[in-house]
């Protein structure tokens, strides 16, 4: 299996996921990581659930080149975290749940054990702002540097890891803490 082959595989397994789990919608969301001066990002437009080979592209992480069009609406942030942490994998998606709360105030806490273990704090980047695509890209990176996951204000979140399989856990982990903290709040007389 070539090294392309095996990473579209890794990006198919983790956009089906996504997509089957809810946690994106047909064109929602996308995926990257980083080769040394590169990255390899989904296309635009691309739909998670269904990826193929055409819907990986390659570009610079701080270089434009012919393919840099072609990228996710949010290269920009990609770019800003590989450029300003060490990690080299981003899932981006719109969880319900958690893009849900989101709504209601600068950060969330989980309550649940697992959720309270690897993901205790979930900044809300932009909260009270008008989300952009491409928007709040160094905000973004920032928080990034010390939290697994963040969220952006009314659209969703970002997570980051040393794989693509790594940033899917945590982004998994928060809806599943999202979604208990919803039931939670709603179970409460
Ligand atoms: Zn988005």
């Amino acid at each position: 299996m070539s090294a392309l082959d095996s990473l579209l595989s890794r990006f198919q397994t983790v956009g089906n996921d996504l997509y089957m789990r809810s946690m994106v919608s047909m064109h929602g969301g996308n995926l990257s990581v980083r080769q040394d001066q590169n990255l390899v990002i989904t296309r635009s437009g691309s739909r998670l659930g269904y990826l193929t080979e055409p819907d990986l592209i390659e570009t610079g992480v701080t270089k434009d080149d012919e393919n840099t069009k072609k990228a996710s609406s949010e290269l920009c942030v990609h770019r800003a975290i590989y450029q300003n942490t060490p990690f080299s994998a981003i899932v981006h998606s719109h969880p319900i749940h958690a893009t849900a709360l989101s709504f209601l105030g600068d950060m969330v806490l989980t309550e649940d054990e697992a959720g309270k273990l690897f993901i205790p704090k979930v900044p809300v980047v932009g909260f009270g702002k008008e989300p952009m695509p491409g928007g709040f890209a160094q905000e973004i990176a920032e928080a990034l540097k010390t939290h697994a996951v963040v969220l952006v204000h009314r659209h969703g979140s970002f997570a980051r890891g040393m794989s693509i399989e790594e940033a899917y856990v945590y982004t998994e982990l928060l809806e599943i803490s999202c979604r208990i903290l919803y039931m939670v709040r709603k179970m409460k007389p």
